[in-house]
């Protein structure tokens, strides 16, 4: 292998590791007004939510006790997996929520 061609295979595994990394990682804050937030009826804070839209949904769902929530209780961002390389906010909520057990 020339010193070249081992110093671009070098680099390109390292991006690829740090893609991951990122990926992992907490994102940028998800925006409400993004499509897939708004396909999903993602608000940053519950207390915000359409009741007549999701009569469904009460007060007490956030995102920090849903079980997709890739935080701890209280954690005031964390990832979702619904939204790739975003944050979700501890206090928002989406049709998607399901209570952590
Ligand atoms: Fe929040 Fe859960 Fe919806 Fe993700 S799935 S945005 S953690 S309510």
């Amino acid at each position: 292998m020339t010193n070249r061609r081992r110093f671009l295979v070098t680099s390109l595994v390292g991006t690829v590791a740090l893609g991951v990394s990122k990926a992992q990682a907490a994102g940028p804050m998800l925006s409400e007004t993004e499509p897939q937030a708004q396909a999903l009826g993602y608000v940053a804070d519950t207390r915000r939510v359409d009741q007549k839209k999701y009569p469904k949904h009460v007060i007490s769902q956030r995102c920090d006790n849903c079980a997709l929530y890739q935080g701890k209780a209280g954690d005031s961002a964390a990832a979702c997996p619904l939204f790739a390389g975003k944050s979700v906010a501890g206090a928002g909520w989406c049709t998607a929520y399901a209570k952590r057990a």
